[in-house]
């Protein structure tokens, strides 16, 4: 994307959650709070439901959903795909790549902020169980500085038993995907020699999701997931993603006797909305790959825009040509072209799994 505003662009050279000498800096994000977050709380306890729900949920006696990967079972939404609707997956596959590139040309990464499972568990159960023992930004802060006393110990040692008692269950819920809930009940009410290969990859997947919640944390999206790199080819200039309106906020200024400044923008340079980032940037540099728009610097902002009496949305959902050109433009050339590619394969998988039939035998 281009460059946004005639300001250095030195920020582009480094992460921001490494120094110079390349070791981590542990991020400490405010406490979100706000329309958009109270929002995606519900989101988040309705995919949540679903996601450990629907193991249980059975039609005409079999799982829902099944990805057994072991015996070549698949029931997907409780539709049956066996070995020989091979190529009905390959072409499914291939329709949610193309879903997933023309959803990101358009929504950018409301996935990331609403939907994905890394963001969910991250921000919405493991965070908000460290906020609730060891406190607000600040008091992490000073806690993580303070020696090994009874208090530290504490606080540390509940948190991390209750990490390791969700990563548990996340665990058990993925490996019942795989393998159906019916085996995951043996292997939990039977000894541990009885389903090795089960027990150790529980205490596999559990390890993993652990490390995953407790230390790599956002590194996940700015460093691991694949779909977090590719967001450089994705996003366009009319894609959507939080932004900061830098026609309206620049050239920022600091509040004077509570105003802003009359030759100033609109931005205080407060920043709130830096403080609250999880993965620990500033939005006003423009559009960055680590941004899993997560929304929580547009309610800092509206925070703030509240109090100095300005419209909200400094910081909002737009794109770089709504912003700059005041023109919102979704149905591009890229778009239209994804659309029908997406309608052709669509129908396809369609028409070929309503004229499949249940038995294919070769002799
Ligand atoms: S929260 Fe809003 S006003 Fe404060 S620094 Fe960020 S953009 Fe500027
Ligand atoms: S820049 Fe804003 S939306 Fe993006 S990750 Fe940070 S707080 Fe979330």
């Amino acid at each position: 994307m281009e460059n946004l505003y005639e300001f250095d662009e030195e920020y582009r050279d480094t992460i921001a959650t490494v120094d110079e000498k390349g070791k981590r800096i542990w991020v400490y994000p405010k406490k979100p709070g706000g329309h958009f977050h109270h929002r995606r709380i519900v989101v988040a306890i309705i995919l949540l439901a679903l996601l450990f729900g629907l193991p249980f949920v059975k039609v005409n006696g079999d799982p829902f959903m099944l990805i057994d990967v072991f015996d070549r079972k698949f029931i997907i939404f409780g539709i049956h795909l066996w070995p020989q609707d091979f190529h009905i997956v390959a072409l499914s596959m291939i329709s949610l790549v193309v879903f997933i590139v023309l959803f990101t040309v358009v929504f950018g990464r409301v996935w990331c902020g609403w939907a994905c499972p890394q963001t969910i568990f991250m921000e919405m159960v493991f965070r908000k169980i460290e906020y609730w023992i060891e406190g607000d930004a600040t008091k992490q802060r000073k806690l993580d500085k303070a020696p090994w006393d009874a208090n530290k110990i504490l606080k540390k040692g509940s948190k991390h038993f209750l990490f390791i008692l969700i990563s548990l269950l996340i665990s058990h819920t993925f490996l019942s995907y795989i393998i159906g809930i019916e085996k995951l009940q043996a292997i939990v009410t039977q000894p541990p020699g009885e389903n090795l290969l089960g027990f150790i990859s529980l205490m596999v997947f559990t390890g993993l999701f652990y490390l995953v919640f407790s230390v790599l944390r956002e590194q996940v999206c700015i460093a691991l997931c694949p779909y977090g790199r590719l967001q450089g080819v994705f996003l366009g200039n009319s894609s959507i993603a939080v932004m900061y309106d830098w026609l309206r906020g620049e050239p920022r200024g600091r509040l004077r006797k509570g105003k802003v400044q009359a030759d100033k923008g609109d931005c205080i340079d407060c920043k709130m909305c830096v403080h609250v980032c999880p993965t620990g940037i500033d939005i006003r540099n423009g559009t960055q790959l680590e941004c899993v728009n997560c929304t929580a610097c547009i309610d800092a902002c509206d925070e703030v825009m509240v109090k100095i009496d300005k419209p909200k949305g400094l910081i909002r959902y737009s794109s770089y040509s709504a912003i700059k050109e005041g023109k919102k433009k979704i149905f591009t050339a890229r778009v239209i072209g994804y659309s029908i590619v997406l309608t052709l394969l669509v129908s396809a998988v369609a028409f070929m799994l309503l004229t499949r039939s249940e038995i294919e035998a070769t002799i």
